[in-house]
């Protein structure tokens, strides 16, 4: 039996997603609810694949079966494709399982030819209108299929507006489109050296050739990257009777959300055009007006399309995203699809429909994109500073964000690369700048609405955005910018203001946002299901009472490597490092000891009643003396100059000796983690006594200390049973000294092959396992956790010979299997072992459900991202 590649509206349904994409399944799932959809029918996302299998060429049998499907069109509308008299004209649109809003290609009037058109122009009694669409559709077929860069046409409009004197195209008159489309079929032939098709079946075919490709371009590529889009899915092709919202002025276009898409209130939102087609709202090149105002031109066709998107959102539970088009007074909805929003509107929208009984608090968890919450904690501007505000747009996307000024998605990317912070200022946005968006801390527009694709992708980022702020002049040619009288340059510092639309001159500083409700409730539904805990890591007080705030449950990882990097610190530091007896290193490390003490009962007040895991010293000690070469040069100079203190050259050359005996080849293999205490047990002694003295301290002050003592980079089970001891036996000996107790526990990071692989053995001398999946993925691939990402890893993820960057989303088959293992066998020795991760991954998503699904107690992540992973760990329960 043949495959069927081809469903008709009324043969489709809502489950049929992945076969007949996003907006196929929905367009199907409205014709079968009796709305007021043109008809039309979709080519399946699998002959999509089945196209590319067949070196990218349209099968005979699908053809047939597209043939066929037009014929049932045709009956269904009482139009013939290329019949002067009935001309049946389709759009063409692409429509994969996720929306990718504006990534592929459409088509739009296809079906027009010079006879056609003269048919549309009498039955409408329009010519100007038959004209006008007949060029739109070359303008497209002749960009998205022929491959004519957009540009030389809208050269051709504009020298045609020129030779008569008028500025809007609605100027242009028939004959101006004639003589338009003329000039548009010879700009054709002289690019592609072909003839723009007359026949509307190869110009379908075509067409349907050039959505399936679409599929691969280069910003559907990207796209895809970002958003996690598998590229195996494939887009489904849909063709649809034409309906026309330019036809006059009781005719029009536009987008509405059923809910506010940036903050979530509950009202229809949206814009719309009159007497336009759907790329003019989409494309951003008319500024639309607000939906409400359609109530004053239109107020019965405002109530129908309102009671529409009533039902729409109770049929699919959820906000919808609604494209309309109203031909001469008559409503036609061409397309629903759930509305992208940003992380507030999410989480508001999904406590609204908990209470309005739409959806339940399960649904509700799974609704909201663990990322959304990271967006949420981003800053906003502190109101308290005056600013000098030089124009407002529209809010497209909220938060704040200072930066260099760049008008170019190129430049953005470029800057950016070099550790710039840049706002990306267009006049509007396309699809082809998603690198320069991705690459910006900011998108400020000049042209465009709140529905423009860029906004649209702004939002999906969680990047402040303003749009069709069209107070700014944009001269693209000479890098700058004039608002009234002033005028800034490329580099000019800005800032934009995503919630109010404000754009500022200057840099203005931000401040941290304040949780909402609907925030705290959400975290608090995720609380109740997930069964990891969540933890943070943080090495002074303040990250520990911000991770305290956003929900941590304990420290996972304090590193204490940080706070002998602290500046004043570094010269003591360097003292003990450098001693040459282990009587001097003893005196530096006195010295250190009442610093670390103080380090410690900070953290531990600010986390009164939960556990601190504190790491002992983790990097190679060359990491805190100055650089060899650097200090040659210097000592190079000082030896050339007479006035130079002898003592102090000494000193230097001394320092220099002692830096260049302490270089490796490999530090990240070298003497480091437990090897160091092993080698000089005295610096792990004092970090013990500075924590027990802490704790002591602490615990007479009122405060729960629950200390945890970790030991980095053990791969040998003597390792950990040697530094176990020592961290007893001074810990032993404090508490007889003080006389007090503490309750605390030593463990280990397992963040080397051996040690998983060991896991039973050394789960002997362990309390805890936390698995640094930093180390240890670096260990188990073998590439430097410090080069790999610059050198090659790009290029491995790019051509995905790795499915991800395993420093991001952890390599569950590899490193996985390790942790795996580790938990297994540590539990074998003892079946309560505490364990955990420490690693970045223990803050990204899925990564924290495979943490979920091998048992691990809990996951550390960094304080920001708490929020994220308490989420994510609840959904993995779901
Ligand atoms: C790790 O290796 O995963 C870890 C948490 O330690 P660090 O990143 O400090 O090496
Ligand atoms: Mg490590």
């Amino acid at each position: 039996m043949t495959e069927k590649w081809v469903y008709l509206f009324r043969e489709g349904n809502a489950e049929l997603r992945t076969l007949l994409g996003g907006k196929g399944a929905n367009l199907a799932e409205m014709t079968r609810a009796g709305l007021p959809v043109p008809p039309g029918f979709t080519i399946t996302t699998e002959a999509c694949n089945a196209f590319y299998e067949a070196n990218q060429t349209l099968t005979d049998e699908l053809m047939e079966q597209v043939w066929a499907a037009l014929k049932q069109l045709e009956a269904d509308t009482g139009k013939t494709f290329g019949n002067p008299i009935q001309p049946l004209l389709v759009s063409v649109r692409s429509g994969s399982v996720y929306s990718m809003p504006g990534m592929m290609d459409t088509i739009l009037n296809l079906g027009l030819n010079d006879d056609t058109v003269e048919g549309l122009a009498k039955l409408t009694g329009n010519p100007r209108f038959a004209y006008d669409c007949y060029r739109r559709f070359i303008q497209m077929f002749g960009d998205v299929v022929m491959g004519v860069d957009h540009y030389h046409f809208e050269r051709i409009i504009q020298k045609q507006k020129e030779i008569r004197g008028v500025s809007l195209d609605t100027e242009l008159t028939a004959e101006d489109w004639i003589q338009v489309i003329q000039q548009f079929k010879d700009c054709i032939a002289t690019h592609t050296r072909e003839i723009f098709p007359q026949d509307p079946y190869e110009q379908l075919k075509k067409a349907i050739r050039a959505v399936f490709l679409s599929w691969n371009n280069q910003r559907a590529q990207i796209y895809r990257k970002i958003h996690q889009i598998p590229d195996h899915l494939g887009t489904a092709v849909n063709i649809q009777l034409m309906v026309f919202g330019n036809m006059g002025e009781n005719s029009g276009t536009g987008v509405a959300f059923t809910r506010n898409p940036s903050t979530g209130e509950k009202e229809l939102y949206g814009e719309f055009l009159m007497n336009a087609q759907g790329e003019d709202v989409v494309a951003g090149v008319r500024t639309p007006e607000p939906i409400a105002e359609l109530k004053k031109h239109m107020p019965k066709v405002y109530q129908e399309f309102q009671e529409i998107c009533q039902r729409l959102e109770q049929h699919y539970r959820d906000m919808q995203d609604i494209e309309f088009t109203i031909e001469s007074g008559k409503l036609y909805i061409l397309q629903t699809r759930s509305g992208k929003r940003t992380a507030q509107a999410a989480v508001k929208i999904a406590c609204q429909m908990v209470e309005e009984g739409l959806i339940d608090r399960k649904e509700a968890l799974l609704r909201i994109e663990p990322e959304q919450l990271d967006q949420m904690l981003h800053p906003r501007l502190d109101t308290n500073v005056e600013s000098n505000v030089i124009a407002k747009g529209l809010p497209a996307s909220p938060g704040a964000a200072s930066g260099q000024i760049v008008f170019d998605a190129d430049d953005a990317e470029y800057l950016a690369k070099q550790g710039n912070k840049v706002i990306l200022v267009r006049p509007e946005t396309t699809p082809e700048d998603i690198h320069g968006i991705l690459a910006a801390q900011g998108i400020l527009t000049s042209r465009g609405g709140m529905t423009s694709h860029a906004a649209v992708v702004a939002r999906g980022m969680g990047k402040a955005c303003i749009c069709g702020c069209e107070q700014i002049k944009i001269d693209l040619h000479k890098k700058e910018m004039t608002v009234g009288t002033l005028t800034l340059k490329e580099g000019d510092l800005i800032t934009i203001d995503g919630s109010t639309g404000q754009v500022i001159d200057g840099e203005v500083p931000l401040i941290e946002p304040t949780l909402s409700s609907e925030f705290r409730q959400i975290l608090d539904w995720a609380d109740e299901v997930r069964r990891l805990r969540v933890r943070a890591n943080a090495d002074n007080p303040e990250d520990a009472a911000k991770a305290r705030e956003l929900g941590a449950e304990g420290i996972g990882l304090c590193r204490t490597e940080h706070m002998f990097m602290e500046p004043s610190r570094v010269p003591i530091v360097q003292t003990m490092i450098l001693a040459e007896t282990r009587e001097e290193r003893e005196e530096a490390l006195r010295q250190l000891l009442p610093l670390q003490k103080e380090d410690f009962k900070g953290i531990f007040k600010a986390m009164d009643g939960l556990p601190v895991n504190i790491r002992l010293l983790d990097p190679p000690l060359h990491e805190f003396l100055p650089n060899a070469e650097e200090l040659a040069v210097e000592i190079a100079k000082m030896q050339m100059d007479d006035q130079t203190d002898q003592m102090e050259l000494k000193r230097k050359q001394a320092l220099l000796k002692k830096v260049r005996n302490l270089q490796e080849f490999n530090p990240m293999l070298g003497h480091r983690g437990c090897r160091l205490g092993i080698i000089h047990p005295e610096i792990y002694a004092m970090q013990v006594e500075a924590i027990f003295l802490a704790a002591i301290e602490c615990k007479r002050e009122g405060i729960r200390v629950e200390p945890e003592i970790m030991i980095p980079l053990v791969g040998h089970v003597n390792e950990l049973k040697l530094m176990r001891e020592l961290v007893d036996e001074v810990a032993g000996r404090i508490q007889e000294e003080t006389g007090e107790k503490i309750a605390y526990t030593v463990g280990t990071m397992i963040e080397v092959p051996r040690a998983a692989i060991t896991a039973q053995e050394i789960a002997n001398e362990a309390d805890f396992f936390s698995f640094g999946t930093n180390d240890l993925t670096q260990t188990t691939f073998g590439y430097s956790r410090d080069d790999a990402e610059g050198k090659f890893l790009h290029a491995y993820v790019d051509n995905k010979i790795l499915p991800d960057n395993p420093f991001i989303t952890l390599d569950t088959e590899g490193v996985g299997a390790l942790v795996r293992m580790g938990v297994e066998e540590g539990r074998k020795t003892k079946p309560k072992l505490k364990t955990g991760i420490c690693g970045e991954h223990g803050g990204e998503k899925r990564s924290i459900q495979f943490c979920h699904r091998v048992g691990l107690d809990y996951v550390s992540c960094s304080p920001y991202r708490v929020p994220l992973a308490r989420l994510s760990a609840a959904q993995a329960v779901l």
